[in-house]
């Protein structure tokens, strides 16, 4: 088969499933490309060729798997983040692109300095790795519940950091453990913060990855409202607070946390220009 070919039956294909994305076949070449590991221009080269039988093999599966629903990330292992490649399966949360803005916001601030950071929900490691690949002045506690999760956490960090990096993965959650190691001079999260209803709403994709790092409570703010409050007692005077926060939730969001013990409150927006993270000094 035409690599070409394999591309537009895929793309119809995957149309029909109705699963969610904005272009079925730009999601052809995706699987195509991440698959059989080649770049957009390689792609491009090769479309008119007749593809191998191994290679059409795998890519059979992995779109059968895919039409039934099940993310792509899953299906392949992995998810590109930042400037890495991080292993991600079943139990574990996706990194999204829109989370790469609080990695930014960490290595911008106070650069001269050694920080001491701490987070909630590690998740692949995925912020702190980024971060510390780029910043070596920095001790990294990270907060993870999630015993699956926690297991891709640490696969991250043994294959992307080097050896003494300072990425120290703590099992416990965060509202009980965190206090140990304070006061930080960064506390940064990207937390769960879907509303019940919005969860309802979900693709059933989307609701493959752990309910635990996307849910919380009546109106999303649940986990939000309760860092929040932990600020005067985890954070130095002059720190950083960064969480990531739903696009939809800005105005709730301002309306809560505007007034509190801090000279800075701000709401950053992400690439595609939607409110993403609330940003408190
Ligand atoms: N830090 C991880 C991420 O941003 C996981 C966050 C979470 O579990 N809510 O992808």
């Amino acid at each position: 088969m035409i690599l070409q070919e394999f591309l537009r039956d895929a793309g119809e294909r995957l149309e029909k499933a109705c699963l969610h994305f904005a272009d079925s076949h730009q999601h052809a070449e995706q699987i195509v490309l991440r698959t059989l590991n080649l770049s957009p221009t390689e792609l491009f080269l090769k479309k008119d060729q007749a593809l191998k039988s191994s290679d059409l093999e795998k890519l059979k599966s992995v779109l059968e798997r895919r039409l039934s629903g099940e993310p792509l990330q899953y299906i392949l292992g992995f998810e590109y983040f930042y400037e890495s490649k991080f292993e991600v399966g079943p139990g574990c949360l996706i990194p999204r692109r829109e989370t790469e803005l609080l990695v930014d916001e960490v290595l911008g601030f106070e650069l001269s300095r050694s920080l001491k950071v701490s987070e909630l929900g590690a998740g692949t490691g995925n912020i702190g790795i980024s971060v510390l690949l780029k910043r070596q002045n920095i001790e990294w506690h990270a907060f993870e519940i999630n015993s699956e999760s926690a297991v891709y956490t640490k696969k991250n960090i043994a294959v992307l950091l080097p050896k003494n990096s300072q990425y120290f993965l703590h099992g416990e959650d965060f509202f009980e453990g965190a206090g140990r190691f304070s006061p930080y001079d960064v506390i940064v999260s990207n937390p769960p913060y879907i509303s019940f209803e919005e969860y309802a709403e979900l693709s059933q994709e989307v609701k493959q990855e752990p309910e635990l790092a996307l849910k919380a409570g009546e109106e999303g703010l649940d986990v939000i409202r309760k860092l929040v409050s932990r600020i005067p007692v985890l954070l130095k005077p002059g720190g950083l607070f960064l969480c990531e926060i739903g696009a939809s939730q800005e105005e709730k969001v301002k309306q809560e946390f505007n007034r509190g013990p801090w000279d800075h409150f701000e709401i950053l927006k992400d690439l595609a220009g939607h409110p993403r993270v609330l940003k408190i000094k």
